[in-house]
């Protein structure tokens, strides 16, 4: 297969390394590697687990066939490179959705098993593998294998959240959602500090099939926290008027053609743009209906919105912190963060359910903060390793599509599964075929703890 080389980096454009490109065209060239390498999607993760500095980068991006949709029972067989966004061209107007989706559809079916991402229902409906019927997953012999939660299924729950450690995913068969329409009917509530953040996201009232908060990182003293939680659920047909129509077509309609100059977003524009925003969006007291574009996908109408951040790029810290200590930790981080001034363009709070059955799977029942922080000096990473010092303490975890900068050993105390997870790739892959920039950093094929 001809390969190359290039400069490679995730969607924060940290860290870049050089890498060697494979591009299979059809499934039966996704086996015949013989290298070290690791499988990329659509490099939507953020750091490092996509990219391989100076060793083989495998694009799934051509093997992207619908293979079978069950239209009667709402289940998809697809090779693994296709992306959400065209899933859902095919499903929607036949009435079915995603069971869980990342704030982006613009991700690979690979790797939403791979990460085993999670969506703004995940206190009621777990993350994307729980729904996972089975995936063919292409071994470092070359050999296929069907894994299921009954079939190998400790490879399969390897294998998701594994972060393409174990093989290269090559086919999903994923469970949907019936829906009315394409619609989402939503309802924003205002919370004017944290206290009153979590009390609005633990009320069962107004809690609904998805639910995410908007912080706003900038605030301090008692509006630390404040923000807007938006709950919401796919709209059935009364709750629609006859302007709307049943399924909806998505689009990007700008994008940003250059990097930002990194001065941009300081902590006075970014101020300035979240007082803006909360007034807006709590201004919304009514519930309306929202395109699922606009209510899933938001930043996707701004294409490659990454450049925002400027040359050096950004990095998106994503953690969670168990239920029974969720408030004092978030507390603490957004304390730090805000006595750090440094601006987090976006912080996103949202509540998780059960723990994921994937072994290196992030979610556990708590509470996540997303935030995404350009990079400006070397400073940064050590208000970073700070959070970590403040997640670790609060029995939490960082989410590794996410990260760029974790260090090895707070890895193995945050994922306590790891040993077990590891047995299984040594087994399964004793020369260490599958191996990524991320996983090197992490050290995670290097032995127990
Ligand atoms: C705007 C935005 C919003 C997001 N929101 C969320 C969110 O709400 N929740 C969430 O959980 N995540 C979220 N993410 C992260 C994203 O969903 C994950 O990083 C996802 O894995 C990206 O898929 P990808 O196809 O781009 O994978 P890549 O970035 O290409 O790869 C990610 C990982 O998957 C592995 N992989 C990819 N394809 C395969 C395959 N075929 N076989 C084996 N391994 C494979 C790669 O080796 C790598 O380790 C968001 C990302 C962005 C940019």
């Amino acid at each position: 297969m001809p390969t190359l080389t290039t400069n490679l980096t995730g969607w924060g454009r940290y860290p870049t390394y050089s890498c060697e490109l494979e591009r299979p065209e059809r499934y039966v060239d996704l086996s015949s590697s013989v290298h070290s390498q690791i499988a990329r999607g659509q490099g939507r993760s953020y750091g490092d687990a996509a990219l391989n500095e100076n060793a083989y980068v495998l694009l799934t991006e051509r093997v992207n066939r619908l293979l079978e949709l069950d239209v009667q029972r709402g289940i998809l067989r697809s090779e693994a490179g296709v992306t959400l966004a065209d899933i859902l061209e095919v499903i929607v107007p036949k009435g079915w959705f995603l069971p869980v989706t990342p704030g982006t559809k613009f991700v690979s079916l690979g790797g939403c098993v791979a990460a085993d991402v999670h969506g703004k229902n995940h206190h009621h409906e777990g993350s994307f593998g729980d729904h996972v019927i089975s995936i063919e997953l292409i071994l470092a012999d070359g050999s296929q294998l069907l894994c299921s939660s009954t079939e190998n299924s400790a490879l399969f729950w390897a294998t998701v959240g594994g972060m393409g450690l174990t093989g290269i995913i090559g086919e999903v068969t994923l469970k949907l959602t019936p829906i009315q329409s394409g619609y989402v009917k939503v309802q924003n509530h205002t919370a004017e500090n944290l206290g009153q953040m979590f009390s609005l996201m633990q009320d069962a009232m107004i809690d609904d099939r998805y639910s995410v908060a908007w912080i706003d990182s900038m605030a301090s003293g008692s509006l630390l926290g404040r923000g807007v939680v938006m709950c919401g659920h796919h709209a059935v047909e009364d709750e629609l008027s006859n302007n709307f129509h049943s399924t909806n077509i998505p689009k990007i309609n700008r994008s940003i053609p250059f990097d930002c100059p990194s001065w941009m977003l300081n902590s006075s524009s970014v101020s300035m743009f979240n007082a803006l925003y909360y007034k807006r969006e709590s201004g919304k007291r009514e519930p309306f209906i929202s395109s699922y574009d606009s209510f899933f996908y938001p930043l996707d109408t701004i294409g490659q919105w990454n450049r925002m951040y400027g040359k050096r790029g950004f990095v998106q810290y994503q953690c969670v912190v168990p239920d029974s200590l969720a408030f004092e930790g978030i507390t603490l981080l957004l304390q730090k963060l805000s006595a750090s001034r440094r601006p987090s363009f976006l912080a996103v709070l949202k509540r998780l359910g059960a723990e994921g059955r994937g072994m290196l799977s992030f979610p556990i029942a708590g509470y996540t903060l997303a935030l995404d922080l350009p990079i400006r000096d070397e400073g940064l990473f050590v208000l970073l390793n700070e959070l970590d010092e403040i997640v670790l303490r609060y029995g939490g975890r960082v989410y590794l599509a996410k990260d760029a900068r974790l260090s090895a050993d707070s890895f193995c105390s945050m994922y306590p599964r790891y040993d077990e997870w590891l047995k299984i790739k040594q087994r399964i892959d004793p020369e260490n075929k599958f191996s990524s920039s991320l996983s090197r950093r992490l050290s995670i094929n290097e032995g127990t703890r």
